[in-house]
């Protein structure tokens, strides 16, 4: 892609969410129907820590879908959580039998958390198969799997939404809404990064490169959501460097990957994003001062900090039921989610900029 279509791309891709294949969705009538009948019926494929750790508590808490299925390659783990959330065998799917979903009327939406490599053939076979999809993020390996899903989505009349929780709590949303009123005046400076020290990392698949792994596409995407929403804007050049500090431990992969954004109107993003090592904050400097959140990306326990040592904090919430809870409502009432696959294809045009300025060591990418 040309550098003037991939940026005209980037920015006309929000109109565009507007008119995806939303009016085919299949209308949802669950008027007069019991309080657990009007939820609509979620099937997570991937029971990994993130499925078992977060989303399913998280169900147990939404008021708009319910925990109705399971897709697992591990027979064991069927028989675990299928009956510690009282899911019958009939909902109960393999990888390989996954197709046969079509005919289940109980389940009306897929949630993937599969290793990144899966993300699109489990999004096309969902679509296919007549389900509304969430995709946990990054949304695929790279832009081409991105638009490919977006049609698949599309052509099957299903919506598509990516797993990127925080627009859904409200510090992020704060954070968007000081991008828009510029309280203290115009953005000129973010710094985003977030890491964590990956223990025994020849076990992951997040430290292999088939699988989509490496610290860019893993904590990357929320140092770039942080940047992209705490300026409002969409960027026009990228530039990055990766780092790896044992390449028969990262295979084929970033350890550490550093990346820099210019925006319209000159504001500058520093990012990093790393498995080396636990760090977890996000400073804006503007006109008139310095703001931000430390940490910005956890579930829970993040803190606002303002100019002149002025803080703010919300009460306690679950990101992830806000999340599922706000996708589901968004399918119900047949409207584009708020964290469409165009929010996610966003990213990964900017993800592949940044590998292509790394292949060339460094040099600034145009958008
Ligand atoms: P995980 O390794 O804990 O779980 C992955 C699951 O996929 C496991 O159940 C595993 O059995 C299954 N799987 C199927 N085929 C596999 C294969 N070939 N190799 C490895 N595993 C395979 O990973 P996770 O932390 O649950 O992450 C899953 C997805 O969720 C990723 O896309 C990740 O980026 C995303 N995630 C998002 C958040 C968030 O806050 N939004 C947090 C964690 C993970």
């Amino acid at each position: 892609m040309s550098n003037l279509n991939r940026r005209t791309f980037i920015s006309q891709v929000s109109a565009a969410a507007v008119v995806t294949g939303l009016s085919s969705f299949p209308f949802i009538s669950r008027a007069n129907s019991s309080k657990d009948d009007k939820k609509l019926g979620i099937a997570l494929i991937g029971l990994g820590s993130y499925a078992v750790g977060q989303l399913m508590p998280a169900l147990e808490k939404t008021e708009h879908v319910k925990l109705v299925g399971l897709v697992t390659g591990t027979p064991d783990k069927a028989k675990r959580y299928g009956a510690k959330y009282n899911i019958p065998e009939k909902n109960i799917y393999n990888y390989q039998n996954f197709d046969t979903i079509a005919s289940n009327p109980d389940i009306d939406v897929v949630y993937i958390v599969l290793p990144n490599s899966m993300h699109k053939e489990f999004t096309l076979r969902a679509a296919k198969a007549g389900k509304h999809v969430i995709c946990e993020k990054p949304m695929a390996m790279n832009a081409g799997e991105c638009r490919d899903m977006i049609d698949g989505c599309k052509k099957a009349g299903v919506s598509l939404s990516i797993g990127y929780r925080l627009h859904y709590e409200p510090y992020t949303q704060r954070i968007m809404q000081m991008a828009k009123e510029q309280p203290y005046g115009k953005v000129l400076y973010v710094h985003a990064a977030d890491g964590f020290r990956m223990m025994r990392p020849t076990d992951q698949w997040r430290a292999k490169s088939p699988l989509g792994g490496g610290a860019l596409m893993d904590m990357g995407v929320y140092a770039l959501q942080a940047a992209r929403l705490s300026t409002g804007l969409e960027p026009v050049s990228v530039s990055g460097q990766m780092f790896n500090s044992d390449p028969t431990v990262f295979e084929g992969v970033d350890e550490s990957t550093s990346f820099q954004l210019e925006f319209p109107g000159n504001a500058v993003a520093n990012c990093f994003a790393s498995f080396g090592g636990n760090v977890n904050f996000l400073n804006i400097n503007a006109e008139k001062g310095e703001y931000g959140l430390r940490p910005f990306m956890n579930y829970n326990g993040l803190h606002g900090f303002l100019p002149r040592g002025e803080t703010f904090d919300f009460p306690v919430m679950n990101q992830q039921a806000a999340q599922m809870d706000g996708m589901c409502l968004s399918i119900m009432e047949k409207k584009p989610s708020i964290t469409t696959g165009e929010e996610g294809l966003r990213d990964m045009i900017i993800i592949d900029a940044i590998r292509e300025s790394v292949s060339k060591g460094g040099k600034k990418i145009m958008l």
